[in-house]
């Protein structure tokens, strides 16, 4: 044993919350096929073990951001499609074609480096012509869009690419009930009438994030592409993962690296922004931000200790940061485990505290969390 690898905190996920929220995703659009979204390293949980227990449960499309992702995914062995959607000029597009990457085709730039890369590849390349719908970021907008769909549609006609999805992706279908949806719905469906009006033969037409598949049927068309509540996290402000039918499958813990008596009117961590008021007990924590626990943390984040939940002492250091346990915590030892979060059984802080508690979102969270801290699958 060389000691590598050893690390006094763990990402621990649990694979089998993954896939009973899958199929519970599943379930909530029956008339859809499922792409688990597993960008971003699997949104921090990894992912080659996310996309094997996505496929296991039923997901017969894997949707990277990064052709990154995409090409470690065909390298593991993945046989389903896979689509990737985040790259500039320059991007790898005859690898891409080389390995059945379905790759998106936002703007002329793309169409022009697939085609190419087709040509060379000796094969054509699978391509999601994505429209801009009303989000304001990827894609086209509607009018330049219906001429990008006619030049790749002359470009299938020769042989460079097969369209085989049209697709967009919602700004706010998280805040239910908001009309931006049915505009974006409608936006879509003029964009699909005008592919089937130039006789394109899509095989997928997908719009639903996470919310629209839970919340907004009309969004499900041939396929949703959930992310976030596939690893059991809520992408609604009001509505926990537990009303949602959703299991967290992140936890995160750590061993505590010392505890110690201190004196009433200690200050803690850099700055002192945290003072002990009486006689107490630190705990320091073997995390910091160089962890991608947030700064933002510091005097305000939830962390249970032997069954009691305490707030983030002072500062967020780079590699640690400190807890109180109290007076009455003597009894606790160096190695006892800090649990940041995990599924919120028990009283034991969840990803959406953290969220809260620091002002941003479950994604944020999670997809912080470094890769330095080893992943243990359950
Ligand atoms: N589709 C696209 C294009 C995305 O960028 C994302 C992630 O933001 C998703 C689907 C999945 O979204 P969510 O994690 O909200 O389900």
């Amino acid at each position: 044993d060389t000691g590598m690898g050893y690390y006094p905190a763990r990402v621990i996920v649990d694979l089998d919350a993954i896939r009973a929220n899958l199929r519970r995703l599943a379930y909530a659009a029956p008339s859809a096929a499922l792409m688990a979204v597993v960008k971003a390293d699997g949104y921090g949980h990894g992912l080659l073990p996310v996309a094997g227990a996505a496929v296991e449960a039923g997901a017969t499309w894997l949707g990277t951001a990064q052709l990154d992702g995409a090409f470690a995914l065909r390298a593991a062995g993945h046989e389903v499609p896979v689509l990737a959607w985040v790259y500039a000029p320059g991007a790898p597009f005859e690898a891409a074609i080389a390995a059945d990457i379905d790759v998106t085709v936002p703007a002329r730039w793309a169409l022009t480096e697939v085609v190419d890369a087709a040509r060379v590849a000796g094969r054509p390349a699978r391509v999601h012509l994505k429209v801009d719908t009303g989000l304001g970021r990827g894609g086209s907008f509607l009018e330049p869009w219906t001429d990008l769909l006619h030049a790749a549609l002359d470009a299938e006609q020769r042989g460079e690419v097969r369209v085989v999805g049209v697709w967009s992706h919602l700004a706010r279908a998280d805040e239910e009930d908001h009309p931006s949806v049915a505009a974006q719905i409608e936006v879509f469906d003029e964009a699909l009438g005008r592919a089937e009006a130039a006789g394109a033969r899509l095989e997928v037409r997908h719009l639903a994030n996470s919310a629209a598949t839970l919340a907004h049927p009309r969004t499900h068309y041939d396929l949703v592409r959930p992310g976030l509540a596939g690893y059991g996290l809520s992408p609604f402000a009001h509505r926990s993962a537990a009303d949602l039918g959703l299991r967290p499958a992140m936890r995160l813990e750590a061993d505590l690296e010392l505890v110690k008596a201190a004196p009433a009117g200690q200050g803690v961590s850099y700055g002192h922004t945290y003072t002990t008021t009486r006689d107490t007990v630190l705990g320091v924590v073997p995390l910091g931000y160089g962890d991608g626990i947030p700064r933002h943390a510091s005097n305000v984040a939830p962390v249970q200790v032997a069954g009691r939940r305490h707030t983030v002492a002072g500062r967020v250091c780079m590699d640690q940061f400190v807890l109180d346990l109290g007076p009455d915590a003597g009894r606790l030892e160096a190695g006892e485990v800090a649990v940041l979060f995990g599924a919120g059984d028990d009283g034991e802080p969840t990803v959406r505290d953290w969220a809260d508690a620091v002002g941003t979102i479950d994604y944020e969270i999670v997809t912080r969390i470094g890769p330095r801290i080893p992943r243990e699958y359950l």
